[in-house]
């Protein structure tokens, strides 16, 4: 599958523009994220070389094996966390990742904020809020979620760009992306982080700025990860 993957980008960009326009945007507002967990280095490489130079992964320690070497090779990488970040894996995280999309709770707030501190820049930070409820499922609660952007900004000094979410599997993913959509707007956060490989045209139409790609670019991954 990842031969094809030059091609595979290049149909999710037109459909991205298509998706963008339809919703009477400009197909620049909207980023995206070519999600490459669990394919190797050799498998991303051809999209690099297609001109894709926005990456994301789910764990730290994948990007840590793939992503030096990667980024030494092309210029202008950027590779963002999309997956759950453990607090004592903060430090790494920072040190590989130019933005992170799943802070969901005090505790990763405060360890972000000393560890930003000490290495004097930070990452984008989305804040990733649960619209489903669902007990399984990392992310703020939707009704928690403007208490923890306030705790965020006011006891931690973080600066927040924006909310990630993923809606439940098994429900039409729209009223999930208006919601977060009206969350982020009375918070005053511009950047909205939602839809995905079966989802990301529905996403645009509700205002995402930030999709994250990974199957329809790749190919199907070994397990659902
Ligand atoms: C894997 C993953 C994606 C990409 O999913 P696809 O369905 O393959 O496009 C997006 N966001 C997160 C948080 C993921 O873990």
């Amino acid at each position: 599958m990842s031969e094809n993957a030059a091609e595979n980008l290049r149909g999710v960009q037109n459909q991205i523009e298509k998706a963008a326009k339809a919703a009477g945007r400009e197909a620049s507002s909207v980023r995206l994220i070519a999600i490459s967990k669990t394919f190797s280095a050799d498998e991303i490489a051809p999209v690099i070389e297609a001109g894709q130079r926005l990456f994301g992964e789910n764990r730290v320690q994948e990007a840590k094996a793939k992503w030096p070497e990667l980024r030494e090779k092309s210029s202008g990488i950027a590779l963002h966390l999309v997956g759950p970040l453990q607090t004592n894996k903060v430090k790494e995280a920072l040190s590989l990742f130019d933005a992170i999309h799943s802070l969901d709770r005090p505790k990763l707030a405060a360890e972000l904020a000393k560890e930003i501190q000490k290495a004097g820049k930070s990452p984008q930070l989305f804040v990733q809020v649960n619209t489903g409820a669902e007990p399984q499922k990392a992310g703020v609660l939707p009704e928690e979620t403007d208490a923890f952007i306030k705790e965020c900004r006011e006891t931690y000094s973080l600066e927040i760009a924006g909310l990630m979410c993923i809606p439940p599997l098994e429900e039409a993913p729209a009223p999930h992306f208006a919601l977060a959509k009206k969350i982020a707007a009375r918070n005053g956060l511009k950047l909205l982080s939602m839809g995905m490989s079966a989802d990301f045209e529905s996403a645009i139409n509700l205002g995402a700025t930030h999709v994250r790609v990974g199957s329809a670019i790749f190919g199907t991954r070994p397990k659902n990860i």
